[in-house]
């Protein structure tokens, strides 16, 4: 069986303020059979890993740059998330894809420099509603998995999270039914077992969009949802905790 895991994509919110008290709060509850994960922005990467540094809260960073090290003015490297043990990196969101034109290619750098690095890659696909709509959902979802099986290989997915986040229920109050996602879910692990399926059994598939407390538990009894990456409800500590609960 496969471990669940509750992550949560803060984004670019927060204070100094604001994030200790979260990070106290998550803290307080901090047991839990699910590993819970947190991804704060860069600048406080390094206080919320001083203070999660005892417990079994794990860390993850936003976005990282598909370089090594040298001359990439803003850039953020993989050895540098690991001074301060980050272990798992988001690549490929939807936001990041829409907003700042990464392409599969590009994304499929990054999963292969954080993969040579020991750290894991959470791999985010999902459709656009006017893909759902066309009927192109896991043509759409196949397409993005491709990219990065044709750099990195299958195998390389036993090492990998994916989080399924369907663009349309980001930040909308939409969630996909907890069907909807078990039908993606279990698509995305078949189109992996036509690879492998050891590593198609053994992959974390995660569950993103408008993800809340009340729906989660009806969720995560999905065969093969193992998890959630939650925007907005990770940025309140009760409900955060409420949703880590739901997984068990
Ligand atoms: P919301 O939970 O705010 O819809 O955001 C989901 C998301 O994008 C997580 O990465």
């Amino acid at each position: 069986t496969r471990q669940k895991i509750v992550a949560g994509n803060w984004k670019m919110n927060g204070s100094l303020e604001s994030i200790s008290a979260l990070v106290d709060g998550l803290l307080k509850a901090d047991q839990s059979n699910s590993e819970v994960v947190i991804a704060p922005s860069f600048p406080y990467l390094s206080l919320v890993s001083l203070s999660t540094a005892d417990s079994s809260i794990a860390l993850a960073a936003q976005n990282v740059s598909n370089q090594e090290k040298g001359a990439f003015t803003g850039e953020v490297s993989v050895s540098m998330l690991k001074d301060f043990s980050v272990k798992y990196v988001l690549v490929g969101h939807s936001e990041r894809r829409s907003l700042y034109a990464e392409t599969d290619e590009f994304i499929a750098s990054k999963v292969k420099v954080l993969l040579e690095a020991g750290v894991t890659p959470i791999l985010c696909i999902g459709e656009t509603l006017e893909q759902r709509e066309a009927n192109q959902t896991l043509v759409v979802c196949e397409k993005q998995l491709q990219a990065v099986l044709d750099l990195v290989g299958v195998e390389a997915f036993a090492k990998m999270v994916i989080a399924y986040e369907p663009v349309w229920a980001i930040g909308t109050g939409l969630s996909a039914s907890a069907e909807q996602a078990q039908e993606v879910h279990q698509a995305i692990r078949a189109f992996l077992a036509k690879s492998s399926e050891t590593v198609a059994k053994k992959v974390q598939i995660l569950y993103g969009g408008s993800v809340k407390a009340s729906t989660s538990a009806e969720l995560f009894a999905m065969p093969d949802v193992d998890g959630a990456l939650v925007g907005g409800a990770s940025l309140d500590a009760n409900e955060f905790i409420a949703i880590v609960k739901a997984a068990g």
